[in-house]
């Protein structure tokens, strides 16, 4: 077996081999920071346990052991010494940090004789057994699986017996007493009795460390954040050193800046007198770090120096944690901190600004997903809160849902399409589906880094933390801020950024960019390649589009247009009619109004090019639902009156049912519906001319490209492609206006990509729609895979991802590709892009950058992420250019 044990002075360790906590401690103790002394298991250690069949092989053992040597001689304590213990924490550390996710056990190495060894070491045998009670409470859960729930219902019955009211009031015979409790309850449930041996704590808690990375709650984090199942863990086995040895001593976690904000400001909280863990789970709600100045000047000040100098040397905000012991301060470890998306940006272009970092470091170290974030609506400020109550504002953005008190009750809920927001008195890490599940979360404990607020960060979902006015009732499912009570599914609004918890529902508005926003997508603007059109098909989308970046459309659905209320009795009449006559004139009315759609898309679009689709969906989408006719038709015929309305229903009836079809999407849809009635298409086109010479005649210039939709073979394009010219030519000529337009196709059935080098014959451009090309590629249906069988398929790794979220490249891809290089061979100055959703999703991004499209069409709120990912594409393409450069010339 390789080396897979290392001493923190071993140096040099990479992450992936020592994991980011295990890296940094090395890291760390080079540069002479007061790290306590210990040694990493690497992740490839883990990856031989799960290959040994959840065991830890004799080398290993062996390693470990050696390096345990080590750490004894270094601290001159000895594992299991009565008269001098050495006590140890055992922490998982995985590559990407996952924050909670897996387990750790602190005080190791305590049993009957150490603590008495510890209580005489520290004179303080209260300490001493209160830190054994937590090693046993801890250890069983984590090691021997005995619920936390018996210790605590344990210790709970010991204090209201003794008329306790909380912790800090028991003495050192409390803590005895509760420990012989804690043991009886361990052999209970274990049939065992608690181990008292060391080294057999520490091989135990190795193997339950390792096996945590296969925990559920691990599992969904790396499902969520996309971590590679084969990383595995380190483990992370360092000498203890207690923040709960009286007054003089704490524990806290500090962040180099806001991690809400971005603001440069040191930003944390610490408790006097507690065990790390006592921070991070919740339970007691901790002082702000400012505090820590008053209570602790020294400390404060080098706990001060020690954040600028880990920030400097890893050039990004840190996320520290820190222990003081009896006036001295440790770190115990740091890492790259998580924060909003609002706080992404602002601290990459404030490192900028310092020199810190380049800029286009600063685009890459923003994840385009976490923008989603910053374009969500929040409470409109016009409106007067009078909020019910309020906490500490742990994460921002705002939320709008049912009340629920349960993990399992809100993903329940949310599955059955219910907005709702999780209300706990704390959260652990078992809550994490129920916060995944929520539109947001709120807890009655705990503080801005408790479990709660880090993990609703992470995910760019609002969260309140610390709401200690909210008086909780889990069995009677309600909460009281003083008489008011609220029930679950009672709807309230909470304000993440403010803390304000609000009573119903209130109005909320769009996002804006920040400045700091706006200047980091000017940055991403100058290392794109990729342009980046938006999906619209609206004057109001056509603004947000242009404001968020936009540079033009590259998919106006015309279909929905014909949705609205007013327009659709005219669209049913068109649909329904039974002569052209009757079709024509039900078209002469919806043409004055799609002109005017496409009037003002012109005018806001101001000489950028749109796209517009001709009719694409199947014509019964705008038909009444033909089961629901016959219900009603069926409830007439049974009342035996109304005739006249009887017969019309009867007439509706028919014709729906002439045009139901088996498979309405791969029926007659598309530019099938222009070959078979022509008139629409007609109507559609007339429309586009119109506005554009009306347009024209008010200065404003226009690009416009008309789009045929779901041609498969070249001569559907041909005759549609002499429609609109016919129906084109005729408008300038009545009107004597004119300009350049292009005609093109959507690229959406693989007929259609395999014979592109004929169909470029008809095109002026391509547009790959990858969401119908998924479709027909893998010949599933969206609606009927997503509900029924994909996120069984993703759950048993059938398939990596979801094909319509991330472009399958292997095979949607391809075909893309393919098309691509057959339109080029065809026509060298053919422009093309991608209108499916990929084209705001950030990997697919990359491959159209990567495979050298023109632009990509995404929703307005998208284009920044587009903007975003085209930048990091072509700068992550130039990096593999240099690296691929550097190599051929070795
Ligand atoms: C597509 O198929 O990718 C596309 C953009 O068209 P729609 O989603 O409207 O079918
Ligand atoms: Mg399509």
């Amino acid at each position: 077996m390789n080396k897979v044990v290392y001493m923190f002075n071993e140096g040099n360790g990479t992450k992936e081999l020592l994991g980011g906590k295990g890296a940094n401690l090395v890291e760390m103790t080079r540069i002479g920071l007061p790290v306590p002394y210990g040694f990493t298991i690497s992740t490839e250690a883990c990856n031989s346990y799960f290959k040994a069949g959840n065991c830890i092989p004799r080398e290993m053992e062996f390693q470990v052991l050696e390096s345990l040597k080590k750490l004894e001689e270094e601290t001159g304590k000895r594992f299991g010494d009565p008269s001098n213990p050495l006590l140890v924490s055992v922490r998982s550390g995985a590559v990407h940090s996952m924050p909670g996710m897996m387990d750790t056990i602190l005080n190791l190495g305590m049993n009957d004789e150490t603590v008495e060894g510890l209580a005489t070491l520290t004179k303080n045998p209260r300490f001493a057994y209160d830190s054994y009670r937590r090693f046993i409470q801890m250890f069983s859960d984590v090691v021997l699986k005995v619920d936390v729930f018996y210790f605590e219902q344990f210790l709970e019955e010991y204090r209201t017996e003794r008329g306790y009211s909380s912790d800090p009031e028991l003495l050192a015979e409390d803590w005895q007493k509760v420990i012989i409790g804690y043991k009886k309850i361990v052999k209970k449930h274990t049939k065992r009795t608690f181990p008292e041996d060391p080294k057999e704590q520490l091989f135990l808690s190795i193997s339950a460390v390792f096996d945590s990375w296969n925990n559920q709650r691990a599992i969904v984090y790396r499902r969520l954040n996309k971590i590679s199942d084969h990383l595995g863990t380190a483990v992370n086995i360092q000498s203890m050193v207690f923040g709960n040895m009286g007054n003089d001593s704490g524990t806290g976690v500090g962040f180099t800046r806001d991690p809400s904000t971005g603001e440069p400001k040191l930003y944390g909280e610490y408790l006097i007198n507690a065990q790390g863990e006592d921070v991070v789970a919740g339970i007691r709600t901790p002082q702000p770090i400012s505090s820590l100045q008053e209570e602790m000047p020294e400390v404060f000040q080098q706990f001060v120096n020690t954040c600028r100098l880990l920030e400097e040397h890893f050039r990004d905000m840190q996320d520290i944690e820190f222990t003081v012991e009896r006036g001295q301060l440790f770190i115990l470890q740091t890492r790259v901190g998580k924060r909003t998306a609002q706080a992404a940006i602002r601290i990459a272009v404030d490192l900028v600004n310092e020199q810190i970092i380049s800029k286009k470091e600063a685009l890459l170290r923003i994840d385009p997903d976490q923008l989603n974030q910053l374009l969500h609506r929040r409470i409109d400020d016009t409106f007067v809160r009078k909020p019910l109550t309020k906490g500490l504002p742990a994460s921002p953005g705002a939320a709008t849902g049912q009340v629920v008190f349960d993990s399992s009750e809100a993903e329940r809920l949310s599955k059955d399409g219910k907005k709702v927001i999780l209300v706990r008195p704390e959260t652990t890490p078992e809550d994490i589906n129920g916060i995944v599940a929520s539109q947001a979360t709120i807890t009655s404990r705990g503080g801005m880094t408790s479990h709660a607020a880090v993990v609703a960060r992470g995910m760019g979902k609002a969260c309140i933390c610390g709401c200690e006015s909210l008086n909780i009732d889990l069995k009677l499912k309600q909460f009281k801020v003083g008489d008011v009570i609220v029930k679950q599914g009672d709807v309230i609004t909470i304000d993440g950024s403010t803390g304000e918890v609000i009573l119903g529902e209130v109005p909320m508005i769009d996002p804006e960019l920040s400045n700091e926003f706006k200047l980091l997508l000017t940055w991403a603007d100058g290392h794109r390649k990729l342009r980046v059109r938006a999906n619209a098909d609206s004057r109001e989308d056509s603004i947000i589009a242009l404001e968020f970046g936009a540079e033009g459309i590259g998919l106006c659905r015309t279909e929905h247009m014909f949705m609205d209320e007013d327009r659709i009795p005219i669209v049913q009449d068109m649909i329904l009619a039974e002569t052209i006559e009757e079709r024509e004139e039900a078209l002469s009315k919806l043409l004055p109004m799609q002109q005017g759609d496409f009037e003002h898309i012109f005018e806001v679009m101001d000489g950028n090019p749109v796209t517009i689709r001709l009719l694409d969906p199947p014509l019964h989408e705008f038909l009444p639902d033909k089961e629901e006719l016959i219900i009603e038709f069926t409830k007439l015929q049974m009342l035996k009156s109304n005739f006249q309305e009887l017969n019309k229903k009867k007439e509706l009836l028919r014709k729906v049912s002439h045009l139901d079809e088996f498979n309405p999407m791969l029926g007659l849809r598309g530019c099938r519906l222009g070959m078979i009635y022509p008139e629409i298409y007609i109507m559609q086109v007339k429309a586009i001319f119109y506005a554009i010479a009306n347009v024209l005649e008010k200065g404003i210039e226009v690009k416009p490209e008309i789009m045929i939709p779901l041609v498969g073979h070249v001569n559907e394009l041909k005759e549609m492609r002499q429609l609109v010219i016919t129906a084109g030519e005729q408008i300038f000529e009545e009107t004597g206006h004119n300009c350049n337009y292009l005609i093109g196709t959507m690229i959406e059935v693989p007929r259609a990509a395999l014979t592109a080098d004929n169909i470029a014959k008809e095109a002026d451009f391509f547009s790959f729609g990858t969401n119908d090309l998924t479709q027909t590629t893998f010949g599933y249906s969206r609606d009927d895979a997503e509900g029924k069988f994909l996120q069984t398929y993703i759950d048993n790794k059938v398939l990596p991802e979801n094909p319509f979220v991330s472009l399958d490249q292997e095979a949607v891809g391809k075909l893309v590709e393919t098309g691509l290089k057959l339109g080029k061979d065809t026509k060298r100055g053919l422009k093309t892009g991608i209108c499916g959703e990929h084209g705001g999703e950030k990997q697919s991004i990359q491959f159209c950058h990567d495979i050298g499209l023109d632009y990509v069409s995404c929703s307005p709120y998208r284009v920044p992420l587009a903007r975003l990912a085209a930048a990091q594409a072509n700068i992550k393409s130039e990096q593999k250019q240099c690296i691929d450069k550097l190599q051929t010339h070795i």
